[in-house]
């Protein structure tokens, strides 16, 4: 084939990529700002662990590494609600048995895609960063961050996966070829680590993702494979008596822990020591416009459409655009035509799932709290059961039907958001809801959704 085709970025989207592009014959360079993460221990740099759901599994499994991933995942059917009084509430995600999503440690994950890409022969340049790029002479800039040396590269069929802060991005819009804005939420995020019990055993039940949900903060674990949880405290940056600012006086933390997340503090020990030690992290979401430079280079995943991570789908969106891409490389002749149309296949697409994932946020650390939630998802998984090709639920839509295009699913959801507020206006169970005119309504404004492939 022509040209190399080059790769920038090594995290979640850059290896999936190389990958299915070397199964297709393309000669691959991929260029990695940190180390190579299989050779060294790098310092935990952004979530630990992820949800993987349809999406991501439907571009692994094109891209045949599905059973080397598998080890890595650990299911979560539900969510594991913890109200500050009362027993723990678990709330299934879906009804079927495949619907579940899977918390997978991101540094496994990105061990195997590694593997897997350079098995099928992508090489890889670690510790090389790309410092930016000139349009009119067509170069990108390299610096090979261990001889401190600086290259180029042709400019040509260049791929940029350079994560939420791209090189590329800045160099596209330094140029006059891209508009790009990021907005960053006013809340910011902390990982704690929940150990293993003496037994070696997860402290917390296995098979859910957990949430304590307190109104204008949260708190969320993920199980991994070693018997521990990951944790992640969300919390507005500053303002108000919970803040990251609030929390910055010495035991200010611990009291938060005592007075919201009691059950908790008990499992974790080195509370005060883990909240000194680790950073906190802002979340954003990434608008840019166009996504390439004519055939030259293409914006793709966090790169192109970062979002906020509370619908857990970030990377799943990046592994759906390595999926549509690679669809393009059969169908399109040309690079120029292969990211025009992933620019115009994507964007309203990328566009619904950020717009759900910031108000998924509100649900997961407030409406998730409030009974009418819990009678909405029980009245949808019912009406799923009696019109599977018509109410799909809008979380089942995102998380479990890659068939289903997110903005279809977000149009979706929101008309099925109206039928549910109307029928169970003033109802507080199931047996109250007046099913009748529902299912009439249902089978009104819901179409039936086309079968794969139809
Ligand atoms: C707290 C949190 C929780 C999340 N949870 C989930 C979840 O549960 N499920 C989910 O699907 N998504 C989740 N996400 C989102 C997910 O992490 C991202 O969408 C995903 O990592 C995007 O992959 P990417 O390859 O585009 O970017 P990244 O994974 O960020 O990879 C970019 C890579 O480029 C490298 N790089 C950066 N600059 C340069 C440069 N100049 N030159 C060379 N290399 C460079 C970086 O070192 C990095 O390896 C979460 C995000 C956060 C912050």
């Amino acid at each position: 084939m022509s040209d190399p085709v080059v790769i920038l970025g090594g995290g979640c989207t850059g290896p999936l990529l190389g990958l299915l592009l070397a199964r297709r014959g393309h000669t691959v360079r991929l260029y990695e700002r940190r180390a190579d993460a299989r050779r060294v221990q790098l310092p935990a740099g952004r979530s630990i662990n992820l949800a993987l759901a349809a999406r991501g599994i439907a571009a692994l499994e094109r891209a045949g590494v599905v059973e080397a991933v598998r080890p890595l995942l650990v299911p979560m059917r539900g969510r594991m609600v913890h109200d500050l009084a009362g027993e723990p509430r678990f709330l299934r995600y879906g009804q079927r048995p495949h619907e579940l999503l899977y918390a997978v440690s991101r540094a496994d994950l990105n061990r195997v895609l590694v593997d897997a890409a350079e098995a099928a022969g992508v090489q890889f340049h670690f510790e090389h960063a790309c410092r930016g790029a000139d349009f009119t002479r067509g170069q990108v800039e390299i610096e090979d961050l261990v001889a401190g040396l600086r290259f180029e590269l042709p400019l040509a069929a260049v791929l940029a996966a350079d994560g939420s802060g791209s090189a590329l991005r800045q160099a596209m819009v330094g140029a006059g070829l891209a508009s790009a804005r990021e907005e960053t939420l006013a809340h910011r995020y902390k990982e704690l680590t929940i150990p293993a019990g003496r037994d070696g055993r997860h402290q917390l039940a296995l098979g859910a993702l957990h949430i304590w949900p307190r109104g204008g903060h949260m708190l969320i674990a993920l199980p991994n494979v070693d018997g521990t949880f990951t944790a992640t405290l969300f919390l507005p940056a500053e303002g108000g008596p919970v803040s990251f600012a609030s929390l910055a006086p010495a035991g200010a933390a611990r009291r938060l822990f005592e007075r919201d997340f009691p059950g908790v503090l008990a499992l974790v020990a080195d509370l005060e020591a883990q909240y000194a030690a680790n950073p906190v992290g802002r979340m954003s979401t990434v608008y840019a416009a166009p996504w390439h430079a004519g055939g030259r280079a293409l914006l793709i995943g966090d790169a192109a459409h970062a979002i906020v991570p509370f619908h857990g789908q970030g990377m799943n969106c990046a592994f759906e655009d390595c999926r549509v891409l690679d669809e393009l490389l059969a169908t399109a002749p040309d690079w120029q035509t292969r990211f025009a149309r992933f620019d115009a296949l994507r964007r309203e697409d990328t566009a619904a799932i950020a717009r759900m994932a910031i108000e998924n946020y509100t649900e997961m650390r407030d409406t998730v709290r409030d009974p009418s939630f819990a009678l909405q998802k029980e009245l949808s998984l019912e009406l799923e059961r009696r019109h599977p090709e018509r109410f799909i639920p809008r979380y089942s839509m995102v998380m479990f039907h890659s068939e289903i295009p997110y903005a279809e699913a977000e149009r979706r959801g929101a008309i099925q958001a109206r039928l549910l507020d109307e029928a169970t206006r003033g109802c507080t169970r199931l047996g109250d809801v007046r099913l009748a005119p529902l299912e009439a309504a249902i089978t009104a404004q819901l179409a039936p959704i086309a079968p794969p492939g139809a």
